[in-house]
């Protein structure tokens, strides 16, 4: 078992890969909570203005993004980068662009056990035939 200590309340816990023990992170959802009803307020708040009017700190909002649960719409204000090309973006570890690039590559490198609907991409109807190329030489 991978013991830590809560980065919060400092208290031994078991690390389930958050560096939060469970009681703190109650308190995360109050405050993430919090964070989402003031943005639903307030849509084109900034870290800064959420923070202050919420009493959660930057670094928690911040993780928020990077966690991709929020948004902030700070036009002038990108905080994060994508993780792959660099460049600039409001949530999330990936641009739109490497989004969508690395979903292709991730479908045509395994075989798709489920359709995603959700997903729009011109690969799909080579994708299904595939599958279905796949399902006949296994019969
Ligand atoms: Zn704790
Ligand atoms: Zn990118």
């Amino acid at each position: 078992m991978d013991l830590r200590n809560c980065i919060k309340c400092g208290r031994v816990f078991a690390y389930t890969g958050s560096d939060i023990c469970s009681r703190c992170a109650g308190d995360d959802i109050e405050d993430f909570k919090k964070v989402k009803e003031y943005l639903y307020e307030k849509p084109g708040a900034t870290v800064v203005e959420v923070s202050e009017e919420t009493g959660v700190s930057e670094k928690k909002i911040l993780r928020y993004l990077r966690e991709s649960r929020i948004e902030i719409r700070e036009v002038d204000n990108f905080l994060l980068d994508c993780q792959r090309c660099g460049k600039s973006i409001r949530s999330g570890r990936f641009c739109d662009k490497c989004t969508y690039e690395m979903k292709r590559e991730f479908k045509s490198a395994i075989t798709p056990k489920k359709e995603e609907p959700k997903l729009k991409d011109p690969g799909k109807e080579k994708t299904k035939m595939y599958t279905y190329e796949i399902r006949k030489k296994y019969k």
